[in-house]
């Protein structure tokens, strides 16, 4: 304990402004382009944050007031940014936080008391150290409840982090107040500054790894999101459907309650293609998946399977609501076609009511695949149902 009582704050701050700079200029290295606003917003907080570091580190050098003057409050300023970055950065990965609007209060505030009581050094340190452990007081609470799943190790290990460090600013800002005398300077051999110093240098390498972690998990869920996603519609893929249509069909089979897997493909795309170009495809195909998207519940599932063709998983609706679903959406489409592209988008489409004879999905798509082909041999721009597999009623509530 004497051992660390004798650390120097000078040789503290230069190490901490070390590690930060590494880290700074590191963290970008590592996590490579095209990285997610959160991960960016992090970084920005590393670079700041050095930059507080530097800023204080240097503010004695010159023996002149000052420069002492412009430099601290520099690094006040500087140290609000990183922590209105990292708030950013928790924001995007657990969704909005309450306190943004009070912690970017502190972040001017900081700078600028400190600034005004720069003549009065109980008041400006005591300023100071108030609103930074009210500061990272409001981090540490940003890194619980999340909105949106993120993991727990990382965000309690940020949260304690924080936590230390509002700990150590707070105890240095009742020090001043109680006993300036023995906490005379920034640089003073006290055991509760040169405590506060170490806690505030292991917060920035273990904010280091709460943030990699963070990071390192969004890009998990982005890739996995990928997985089931089509890059064109932003609709699920097929593999994406499956994994939803093992939940719907258990919940029907379960229930008893009707079921129906509606597959659209659109008519004469190919002539779309030919006569408009395929860019103009593309936004047909935007375009429908779109109108899918607005037209359908919360519950239902909306899927393109490939090409020019999609699925509709409608629990809860039977054949009839299908049959008021498929007009409604073919005349928002051939209106919207119209304005959008110029001509008339059309489309067929086969359903199929799930029945307990229906082993799987597949046999309900196969089902609903032989109905709109009987759809398009009868002429297109239509749907067919398909009957119910012989002896036995569809499953009804
Ligand atoms: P039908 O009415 O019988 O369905 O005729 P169709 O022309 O729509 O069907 P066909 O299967 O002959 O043609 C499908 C076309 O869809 C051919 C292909 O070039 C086009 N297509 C598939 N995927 C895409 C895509 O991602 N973008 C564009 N623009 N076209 C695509
Ligand atoms: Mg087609
Ligand atoms: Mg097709």
């Amino acid at each position: 304990m004497s051992d660390l009582m004798s650390l120097s704050p000078r040789t503290l701050v230069a190490l901490s402004a070390i590690h930060v700079l590494c880290l700074a200029l590191v963290l970008p290295m590592v996590m490579g382009r095209g990285i997610s606003e959160s991960a960016r917003a992090a970084q920005k907080s590393f670079i700041a944050q050095a930059f507080s570091w530097l800023a204080v580190f240097v503010s004695g050098l010159l023996g002149q007031v000052w420069f002492d003057w412009v430099m601290s409050t520099l690094c006040m300023a500087l140290a609000g940014v990183s922590a209105l970055y990292l708030y950013r950065a928790v924001s995007g990965w657990l969704g909005p936080r309450p306190l943004r609007r009070p912690l970017l209060v502190l972040a001017v505030a900081l700078p600028l008391g400190y600034a005004l009581l720069f003549g009065n050094y109980v008041a400006r340190v005591a300023w100071a150290n108030g609103c930074l452990l009210l500061i990272f007081g409001v981090l540490a609470w940003a890194c619980l409840h999340p909105q949106k799943p993120a993991g727990r190790r990382w965000r309690y290990l940020l949260s304690a982090v924080t936590i230390m460090v509002a700990l150590a600013f707070g105890s240095r800002m009742v020090l001043v107040l109680v006993d300036s005398q023995s906490f005379d300077s920034f640089w003073s051999l006290h055991p509760v500054n040169v405590m506060a110093l170490v806690v505030v240098s292991i917060n920035t390498i273990l904010q280091a790894m709460a943030v990699m972690v963070a990071w390192q998990r969004e890009s998990a869920a982005r890739l996995r999101a990928l997985a089931v996603t089509d890059g064109l519609t932003n609709l699920l893929n097929r593999r994406g459907m499956e994994a939803r249509a093992h939940t719907l069909l258990a919940f029907a089979r379960r229930h008893r309650s009707p079921l129906v897997a509606m597959i659209i493909d659109i008519d004469y795309f190919k002539k779309v293609n030919d006569t408009h170009g395929h860019e103009v495809g593309d936004r047909a195909l935007k375009l429908l998946a779109r109108s899918m998207q607005e037209r359908g519940r919360e519950v239902d599932v909306v899927a393109r399977l490939g090409g020019e063709e999609f699925c509709l998983l409608l629990p809860g609706a039977d054949i009839t609501a299908a049959q008021r679903l498929y007009e409604r959406l073919r005349a928002v489409v051939a209106e919207a076609s119209v304005a959008q592209l110029g001509f008339e988008l059309n489309f067929s489409a086969g359903v199929a009511q799930y029945s307990r004879l229906d082993a799987d999905l597949d046999g309900l798509l196969r089902r609903a695949d032989a109905a709109l082909y009987e759809a398009k041999n009868a002429g297109r721009g239509r749907m067919v149902a398909s009957e119910q597999p012989s002896g036995l009623a569809p499953l009804e509530s």
